[in-house]
């Protein structure tokens, strides 16, 4: 990547709010941020694809190349440059590839303190079938789901410390001495803090996607049977958000069986909830019974990765982190770095979080044409590694060349 260190490009204009609305230009400048490891791989050809998407459907789309992780280090000596975050703030959405994190020590989660510091509350992963695409499953075609994953709470909220740290030593000793806890020595403890705030701006999220997609139910999932005043308190106050705002639009499961015989009322979704481990039994043994999902950060993570696995896998799997009146957009997986420089990887995820920022700037067409010439190039089983090897008969590309014969089936596409 060359960079002209933060310099937007000429052409092009910047997204703004108006009137308490997003207002989309013709040629919208987007940040993006290339990412680590098989970041490097996958952002070209997504920056290809969706700008080619953008013309074809009249409009165009202006990159505006920003640094973050092992480039954002080389080039500014941060990983993560103040500027990065105020550039995607001011120009109000972004495309990313996958960030590194060191495992057990090192510099914190750059993708995390992303979504806090931009307040980016909302971790949205839809999670469908492609067709031609090889699963695991006797009917992968049944999975269908939107994930709601809350972003900046929970035990991804940061706050740990390291076992036999002063600060640890100085919290067990209040957790034994003061609230009757009995913490062995020497552990090491993170604190999950989960608001009645935050809780309910996810859910409120979630129904309003529901309502405004024509989707059947929102299901909240959590762990509140062992976590009672956290994860219990999530599914207690969804319900209420789902109650008090929403009164005339919703029908809970118990009502919908105690009044309704089990019919959903027209004009109605259904809200229902699922303890966590249950519910990942039943993404795979109940899948059709699933629509929406809200849940707390941790819950979110595994079960989108479990979600994931029945379609295809984390190659294919996109994200959107949305706070209000801005959007990151960004694949499940991360950086990979053993495939970084391959020309390998699927692009797939990045070119999909594309077409989720394409819906949220409301170009609906474009987003339709990326994933009809993905599902194409697909059916025509010309595939990446990661779909070559549970296929039989397939013809093997690198990600560049998938990305190329994407662009050549959108052409077919286009009237
Ligand atoms: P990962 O990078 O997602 O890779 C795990 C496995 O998923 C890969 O080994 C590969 O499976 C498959 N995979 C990932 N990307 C793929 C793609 N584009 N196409 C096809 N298959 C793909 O997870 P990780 O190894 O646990 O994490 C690596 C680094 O990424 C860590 O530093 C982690 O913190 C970071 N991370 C960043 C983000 C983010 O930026 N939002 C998210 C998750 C993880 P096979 O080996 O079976 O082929």
């Amino acid at each position: 990547m060359t960079l002209q260190l933060f310099e937007p490009p000429h052409e092009g204009d910047k997204i703004t709010v108006r009137a308490g609305k997003l207002s989309i230009p013709r040629e919208p400048i987007v940040p993006q941020i290339e990412g680590d490891g098989t970041g490097k791989d996958i952002s070209p050809v997504a920056k290809d694809v969706l700008r080619k998407a953008a013309r074809l459907t009249g409009r165009d789309v202006r990159w505006f190349d920003i640094p973050a992780g092992e480039t954002g280090f080389t080039l500014t000596g941060q990983h993560l440059p103040e500027k990065t975050i105020e550039t995607i703030r001011e120009y109000k959405v972004a495309l990313k590839g996958p960030l590194t994190t060191p495992v057990a020590g090192g510099f914190r989660s750059l993708n995390v303190t992303l979504r806090q510091v931009l307040d980016l509350y909302a971790c949205v992963r839809p999670v469908f079938y492609l067709r031609g695409m090889p699963s695991p499953m006797k009917h992968p075609e049944h999975m269908d789901m939107v994930i709601f994953r809350e972003n900046t709470e929970d035990v991804y909220a940061g706050i740990e410390w390291r076992s036999g740290s002063p600060e640890a030593e100085k919290v067990l000793e209040f957790l034994n001495r003061e609230m009757g806890c009995h913490i062995r020595p020497g552990s090491g403890v993170g604190v999950k803090p989960m608001s009645e705030y935050a809780s309910k701006r996810l859910v409120r999220r979630a129904l309003r996607y529901a309502l405004d997609r024509g989707r059947r139910s929102v299901t909240l999932v959590h762990k509140g049977n062992i976590m009672k005043y956290t994860e219990g308190a999530f599914r207690d106050w969804g319900y209420e958000v789902a109650r008090e705002e929403f009164r005339d639009r919703i029908v809970t499961e118990e009502d919908l069986w105690k009044q309704h015989g089990g019919e959903v009322p027209t004009g109605k979704i259904v809200v229902k909830d699922r303890i966590a481990d249950n519910m990942l039994q039943q993404l795979i043994t109940r899948t059709p019974e699933y629509d929406v999902l809200a849940l707390p950060n941790l819950n979110g993570d595994y079960i989108s990765d479990a979600a994931a696995a029945q379609i295809g896998g984390l190659g294919v799997s996109p994200g959107a982190n949305l706070g209000d009146f801005i959007g990151l957009f960004e694949p499940t997986h991360g950086s990979a770095p053993k495939y970084a420089g391959l020309d390998k990887v699927n692009p797939t995820a990045i070119l999909l979080s594309g077409t989720l920022m394409f819906e949220f700037f409301e170009w609906f067409d474009a987003a339709n044409l990326v994933r009809k010439a993905i599902e194409e190039t697909i059916l025509q089983k010309s595939v990446t590694y990661d779909v070559h090897r549970q296929i039989q008969g397939g013809k093997l590309v690198k990600c560049s060349e998938f990305g190329k014969l994407v662009m050549d089936n959108m052409d077919t596409l286009t009237p």
